[in-house]
């Protein structure tokens, strides 16, 4: 399975604003940046869409990747989320006002986009990976993925505060092989990141003992004020696995 966090800066930084991450290039979970990517082809590739919760950084370019990908007669993009999410870009974004209502079937001669609500924990399957909807813990009703096919499984909590479910869910995951997990705050914004429902590299610590098996532990999310010393301490936990995940490059599981 290939997987790239896209980078949402010109030129190309590990510091992340936005969040989309793209599974074999077909497959985007959240739409905070897809639509920067410079290579149109690329994002019009990109068939379904999977939103973890509707904060803006998860979200920002949705409405654009929807409109650079519309062709008549072409296969339009799909849009999967929580059917509370569906109902808020429906009423506060593609509101005739923010943004046209592609959601509305009759707005053109051919749907702008497919929508298609997610039950949790009911696994369904796009593009040979199947990707199985699970609540995690943040400020707004969210949900993680866990992502498998054939020989790996992958776990994106997106933004979390300390969580459970994900956790027992992996665990009875085959083939197991890592988790993009977030450390938004460091250590001096605890108290913060625990009533926001994020992480930071003492609570992050603690989420990786939840998963006993050894798996790559994917950092991302850092605030791009603190990315550096959020770095720097989560690297002085001696946690093992543990990587600072690139922005544009791919990784292979
Ligand atoms: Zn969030
Ligand atoms: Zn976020």
């Amino acid at each position: 399975m290939k997987i790239e966090l896209l980078p949402s800066s010109v030129p190309v930084s590990d510091v992340q604003y936005l969040t989309t991450y793209l599974i074999n290039d077909e497959i985007a979970i959240d739409c905070g940046s897809l639509g920067l990517l410079a290579d149109l082809e690329r994002q019009k590739r990109v068939k379904h869409i999977f939103i973890t919760h509707e904060h803006i950084d998860h979200i920002a370019t949705l409405p654009l990747v929807l409109s650079n990908s519309f062709e008549p007669g072409v296969d339009c993009v799909e849009v999967l989320a929580m059917p509370d999410v569906l109902q808020f870009l429906r009423n506060d974004i593609f509101n005739g006002r923010v943004w046209p209502d592609f959601f509305n079937p009759t707005l053109t001669h051919e749907p702008m986009v497919r929508v298609t609500p997610l039950e949790l924990f009911k696994p369904i399957r796009r593009c040979n990976v199947t990707i199985t909807p699970v609540p995690v813990s943040h400020g707004v009703p969210s949900i993680g993925f866990i992502v498998e096919d054939a020989a790996s499984a992958v776990v994106f909590p997106s933004d979390t505060g300390p969580t459970e479910a994900i956790w027992s869910h992996a665990a009875k995951t085959n083939n197991l092989k890592a988790v993009f997990l977030e450390a938004s705050f460091p250590e001096k914004l605890i108290d913060l990141a625990l009533v926001c429902g994020h992480l930071c590299p003492s609570t992050f610590a603690i989420e990786t003992r939840k998963i006993t098996t050894p798996v790559r532990w994917m950092v991302v999310h850092r605030k791009p004020s603190d990315s550096d010393q959020v770095a720097k301490e989560l690297e002085s936990l001696g946690i093992a696995g543990i990587e600072m995940v690139r922005c544009g490059v791919p990784y292979w599981f």
